[in-house]
């Protein structure tokens, strides 16, 4: 008889910290969560030794059952969550050049867990698999098709564990069957994508080969037209990497307004910061813009579903979402939209689609991934 799956743990493994949270997964309850820091500069040397401290902070445990990792990249060759062995290992190796920042983290975060903890079974979960049911018009740039061929220039989405999650909990929510549930999944947070999703699986989201590309977020510029790079590149006389620093790490919330915390920027906007203003405003016009766009892609949606930080607290930012969905005939309820951090309909009654708020929990998903990635085998 196959060995029950109880205690789960979880691990995010960057390339400087790594954060853990342990569950018992028979009653999907959290037992503990924490975080190494300083990895490689100042702190644990590596990897091993981060987890070493994570098992004496977890008081040396003999009973963990099984450990789920989030994994940035799966490229096309992970559709789904795996169990890991030495030839998955080599396939996710061969997958660091999507992701050269984060990959080599997470995988060794994965090599110290084979090492520490002998013959617990790894599943690696990648924030790529919940996007490759997208159709080839969606995920396809309009460029050379030699370049899909020989590096895999394609989209690919990220975030991909919230928005399988929050898809779930909208159709338990909503009373759907999975398979028949019609989505705009919108995760705000730092970093921030939208998905469309028809008949419970994703059929376009709007990052892209990296988490660049779709909304304006704390950091990153999301859209914006690739010429414009190429000039600011020609005359700064910028490297790649220096272009890539700038977009992803000084673009965004932060260039526009001095902070990339969603919450300092409304406090500046409420005080009649017109910086700050018009930054919430090309936020909110991005998102409502796709919400758009996905409703007719996916031939209208059941509801609209609203996660992440962003997403779950901030009511000025939804308003400000939901005030541009009026052709939808989307009206929000003011007084429902006053919640924070709970499932709740921000909507009207007669709103023509309910727009719901669905907090996501990605360190649980990943949890529940390993148990069902183990329970088929
Ligand atoms: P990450 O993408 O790093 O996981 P989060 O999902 O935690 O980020 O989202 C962080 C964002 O959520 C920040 O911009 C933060 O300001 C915003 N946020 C958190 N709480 C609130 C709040 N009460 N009001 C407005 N924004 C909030």
């Amino acid at each position: 008889m196959k060995k029950e799956i109880r205690k789960v743990l979880v691990i995010n493994s960057g390339s400087s910290s790594l954060k853990y949270q342990l569950f018992d997964m028979t009653k999907g309850e959290r037992l503990a969560k924490g975080l190494v820091e300083r990895i490689g500069c100042g702190g644990p040397k590596d990897h091993t030794e981060a987890l070493k401290q994570v098992v004496a902070d977890l008081g040396n445990p003999k009973d963990i059952d099984a450990i789920g990792h989030r994994v940035l990249h799966g490229a096309e060759v992970f559709k789904d969550s795996v169990k890991m062995n030495v030839a998955n290992m080599a396939k996710c190796k061969k997958l660091v050049k999507f992701g050269p920042l984060h990959m080599p983290a997470n995988l060794g975060g994965i090599e110290a867990c084979e090492k520490i903890f002998k013959g617990v079974p790894n599943v690696a979960v990648f924030d790529t698999a919940f996007h490759q049911t997208m159709p080839d018009c969606a995920a396809m740039y309009a460029i050379d098709p030699k370049y899909y061929k020989k590096m895999g220039i394609r989209k690919y989405g990220f975030h991909g564990t919230s928005h399988k999650f929050i898809t779930q909990e909208a159709a338990k929510f909503l009373k759907k069957p999975l398979a028949k549930v019609n989505l705009v999944t919108c995760h705000l947070g730092n970093g921030s994508s939208l998905a469309a999703v028809k008949n419970g699986q994703c059929v376009d989201t709007s990052m892209g080969l990296t988490p660049l590309a779709g909304m304006v977020m704390g950091t990153r510029c999301g859209d914006i037209d690739a010429a414009a790079v190429l000039s600011i590149m020609e005359a700064e006389k910028l490297t790649p990497a220096e272009a890539d620093t700038l977009l992803n790490k000084k673009s965004g919330l932060l260039a526009l307004t001095g902070s990339s915390d969603c919450r300092d920027i409304c406090a500046k906007a409420d005080k009649g910061d017109k910086a700050a203003e018009l930054a919430l405003e090309m936020l909110a016009y991005r998102v409502a813009f796709y919400i758009g766009g996905y409703n007719t892609v996916i031939g209208g949606a059941d509801a609209i579903v609203m996660t992440g930080g962003i997403g779950e607290n901030s009511k000025e930012v939804r308003e400000r979402i939901v005030r541009r969905l009026g052709a939808l005939g989307i009206k929000l309820d003011k007084k429902a939209n006053n919640v924070r951090g709970q499932t709740a309909v921000i909507s009207t009654k007669d709103s023509k689609i309910p727009v719901v708020i669905i907090p996501t929990n990605e360190e649980l998903a990943i949890a529940q991934d390993t148990v069902r990635v183990l329970g088929k085998m």
